[in-house]
């Protein structure tokens, strides 16, 4: 035979569940530690090894790159592009120089593999967009300032 336990007023209303729910609500909105930014007026710092947006270096005005061509060898997405070319000061140069942003995968590959340390990979995070976009050497030579 069940025997109906008898309850009392408040916890038949769960009044005191309630306060105590409102006590950790109260509490997590007071004094709890805040994970959300004002984006974009603040911002994340980002660790320094994040590989972001590439970029090339250039020492006086001329890009460190010898089109030596192995970065596109070890690139496991196949999305560096370059066309080698030759100058009287230097012996080899890269008159085309793209990446294909949308292959890419940020693998960093590119970069370690580079000897004369042209390609890096920024701390930029912000590269939304609504087309495919490939980089072109002007445009990944204008990115090295921004590191
Ligand atoms: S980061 Fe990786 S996938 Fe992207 S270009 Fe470099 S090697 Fe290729
Ligand atoms: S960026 Fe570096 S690895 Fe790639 S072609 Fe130029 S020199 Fe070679």
């Amino acid at each position: 035979m069940l025997v109906k336990q008898k309850k009392s007023i408040l916890s038949e209303l769960y009044v005191l569940e309630i306060f105590k729910g409102l006590c950790i609500t109260m509490k997590n909105m007071l004094f709890a530690k805040k994970v959300t930014i004002q984006y974009p007026e603040e911002r994340r710092k980002y660790s320094e090894r994040f590989r972001g947006q590439h970029y090339i270096k250039a020492t006086n005005g001329v890009e460190n790159c010898t089109a030596c061509m192995l970065c596109p060898t070890v690139c496991p997405a196949e999305c560096i592009h370059i066309e080698a070319g030759e100058r009287p000061d230097k012996e080899k140069y890269p008159v085309k120089f793209e990446i294909d942003a949308l292959r890419c995968c940020f693998c960093g590959m590119c970069e370690e593999a580079c000897p004369k340390d042209a390609i890096k990979l920024s701390n930029i995070y912000e590269m939304s967009m609504t087309r495919r976009e490939v980089w072109d050497k002007d445009f990944l030579l204008e990115q090295r300032g921004n590191k």
